[in-house]
């Protein structure tokens, strides 16, 4: 059997973003509206530094108007959910995003409680699940809303498919289940209590990874053809001894990407799939929520 074809996150990030571009200039040419994006950052994670950096980057370069709030470890819940309730009375800000993890001493449920929905870019808030859930017109988690995009554009029409989702989580599982069901595919969510969970994933046209556990469906989970979208991101040593002993590491998903895709028809790589898509969708949310709070949608 042919090897996979690559699900390239390179590609459809780059369109998305250049889609986003032209989006924001023709908002500020028609309608004088600059969608704003707000990130919060609490604390020195030096991975949420980097995504946050990335964020405000991207933003900026697509021409969107962008601000980031750096606050100490140590800064109060009070004074978080005090800059949440400005952000969401602010005119210039259309997307908030507050970065995950918080510091433990700050409940990400209460900072969650106070985001105004309509405000929501990363899709976290109850009431953006509900909508999602009751087919209503929400901001989606970016994760999942990106690996939908590059399923529609990779097979089109997904009426009728098998869908697999494993991993059930708020952020990544749920809604993507969510999403598939919407575009009709028939969907099946499991989770570490699943049983036969490779004679399952055998079963999936399409198959869904958010795992966190590195490598772990191989090649003879997937059915022959099927499309595998894997959203791990995990970092572990080099399988080179002389490497790991150096204390290096490499990032890879929850999918054996060699065995799978000489089975599968088409699959994400990691690095270089889903996690590309990630930044590209929650500037396309930006601007979502930027034309639904002008009622330009
Ligand atoms: P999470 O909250 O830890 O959820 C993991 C899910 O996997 C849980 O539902 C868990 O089941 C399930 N699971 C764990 N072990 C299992 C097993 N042995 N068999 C079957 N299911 C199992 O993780 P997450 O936030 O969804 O993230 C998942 C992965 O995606 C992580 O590697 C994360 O780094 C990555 N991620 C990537 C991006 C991106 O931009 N590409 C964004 C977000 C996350 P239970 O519910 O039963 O515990």
């Amino acid at each position: 059997m042919a090897e996979a074809r690559i699900i390239d996150g390179k590609v459809h990030s780059q369109a998305l973003r250049e889609q986003v571009a032209a989006e924001v200039a023709a908002l500020v040419r028609d309608h004088n509206l600059k969608p704003g994006l707000a990130v919060v950052l609490v604390g020195d994670d030096p991975a949420s530094q980097i995504y946050v950096r990335s964020k405000g980057e991207q933003s900026l370069a697509a021409g969107m108007h962008s601000v980031t709030h750096r606050l100490p470890a140590d800064t109060p819940e009070a004074a978080v959910i005090d800059l949440v309730r400005q952000l969401n009375d602010d005119p210039a800000i259309h997307g908030i995003l507050v970065q995950l993890p918080l510091p433990k001493h700050i409940s990400e449920k209460r900072v969650l409680d106070v985001l105004s929905p309509d405000k929501d870019v990363d899709g976290l808030t109850v009431v953006n699940a509900g909508r999602l859930a009751s087919g209503q017109p929400a901001l989606t988690p970016c994760t999942p809303l990106g690996s939908m995009i590059m399923l529609r554009e990779t097979l089109g029409d997904l009426t009728g498919l098998r869908a697999v989702v494993v991993g059930r989580s708020v952020l990544v599982g749920r809604p993507m289940a969510q999403l598939l069901l919407g575009a009709n595919c028939t969907v099946t969510i499991a989770h570490s209590k699943t049983r036969d969970l490779p004679g399952l994933c055998r079963e999936a046209d399409i198959l869904v990874a958010a795992i966190g556990r590195p490598q772990m469906i191989r090649g003879d989970w997937i059915k022959p053809g099927a499309t595998v979208i894997d959203v791990g991101i995990n970092r572990v040593p080099f399988s080179d001894p002389v490497k790991a002993a150096a204390g290096k590491t490499k990032v890879v998903g929850d999918v054996a990407f060699k065995e799978a895709s000489a089975v599968a028809g088409a699959i994400t790589p990691v690095p270089g799939g889903v996690g590309l898509m990630t930044v590209a969708c929650l500037l396309q949310n930006t601007v979502t929520a930027a034309r639904r709070l002008h009622g330009l949608e």
